[in-house]
């Protein structure tokens, strides 16, 4: 395994007909930065900011965080690193800054924190902005976005954190700003969204808890919870749509990224590339080699007339078990 690893590590992600999707990967602690250039990630989907801060006792200090940013940039560099801005509440408690709520996933979580707290997302984008000062290799992500009101504040606190930065003669570029479509709303208004954005991210853990009305962490009802709906998959295809209308690219950063048989259906939909946990990124690129995009597109032309997960997992399974 470990010699297959190597081998595949420098090889592009290319289908048998030619067609390349570049394979980005999750990253939070600094230890998955390693893991992921064991891998041959092409560069960061998704790095998770709350990680770190979930393992402080207070708020980091805009040093502090140029620092925690700055070493994942570097390790990086010259591919992309794509941050999100502090993603707490719902499922990520702050020690530091409780959130008490009898419904947090559907209350005070992503940019509705940050945007009612601005002098937290402004130091945040701050040491985001500075810390890739040389490198330029940052884009800026933003987490659970309902519409475009919250875009446009969000964008406007880092085009200012931006100018105070150059004001203050430090020379960087001006990151590039992408919005989550995690929430029902933003697939009804990506288009919208992808117009004002330099691009989008789809986060299908959240998308597929909020679409199906089914709590990500909840045993219970774990067997609805299920990326390959067909309300899921038809969400996906119009995100897909409504962003390359709009010219502007669309990456993927759930879980579902990461399972080898959603992932070419990923292909087949036209995701500009695929953001996952880097444990994922061999199998996902070992299947996507041995694959046509012609024949991903067959697979998602069959899938889309099937009207239950099901079903829609046999015929995949079935499909793809003839590849090995
Ligand atoms: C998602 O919701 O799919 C996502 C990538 O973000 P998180 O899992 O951190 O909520
Ligand atoms: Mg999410």
């Amino acid at each position: 395994i470990t010699r297959d690893l190597d081998s595949l590590r420098s090889l592009p992600c290319e289908t048998l007909d030619g067609h390349q999707l570049p394979l980005w990967v999750n990253t939070g602690l600094l230890a998955d930065v390693q893991r992921a250039q064991q891998r041959g990630a092409e560069g960061v989907g998704l790095y998770r900011s709350e990680v770190a801060f979930m393992g402080t006792s207070r708020f980091p200090s805009e040093s502090e965080q140029v620092e925690m940013y700055r070493q994942q940039l570097e390790a990086f560099h010259p591919l992309p690193v794509t941050m999100r801005t502090l993603d707490i509440g719902g499922d990520k408690p702050l020690s530091y800054f409780p959130i008490k709520e009898t419904n947090p996933y559907l209350g005070w979580r992503g940019i509705r924190v940050t945007l009612d707290h601005p002098e937290i997302f402004s130091v945040q984008v701050r040491a985001m902005i500075k810390a890739s000062a040389g490198l330029n290799n940052l884009s800026i992500l933003l987490p659970m976005i309902s519409g475009v009101d919250e875009l446009e504040d969000a964008q406007q606190l880092i085009q200012r954190a931006w100018h105070e930065l150059t004001n203050e003669g430090i020379d960087v570029q001006m990151p590039q700003i992408g919005v989550m479509i995690e929430v029902p709303s933003a697939v009804y208004q990506a288009r919208e969204l992808a117009r004002i954005a330099d691009f989008l991210s789809v986060g299908s853990n959240d998308l597929t808890q909020y679409l199906l009305a089914v709590d990500r962490n909840n045993a219970r009802v774990a067997d609805l919870y299920d990326y390959l709906h067909p309300a899921v998959l038809m969400a996906l295809q119009d995100v897909v749509a409504a962003a390359h209308t709009e010219g502007k690219k669309v990456s993927i950063c759930g879980e579902m990224a990461g399972d080898p048989v959603a992932a070419v259906l990923l292909l087949a939909m036209g995701f500009d590339s695929l953001s996952m946990n880097s444990t994922h990124l061999p199998k996902v690129k070992w299947l996507l080699r041995k694959m046509t995009l012609q024949h991903a597109q067959q697979l998602l032309e069959k899938v889309v007339t099937i009207n239950t997960p099901k079903v829609i997992h046999s015929t995949l399974n079935a499909a793809l078990d003839e590849l090995g």
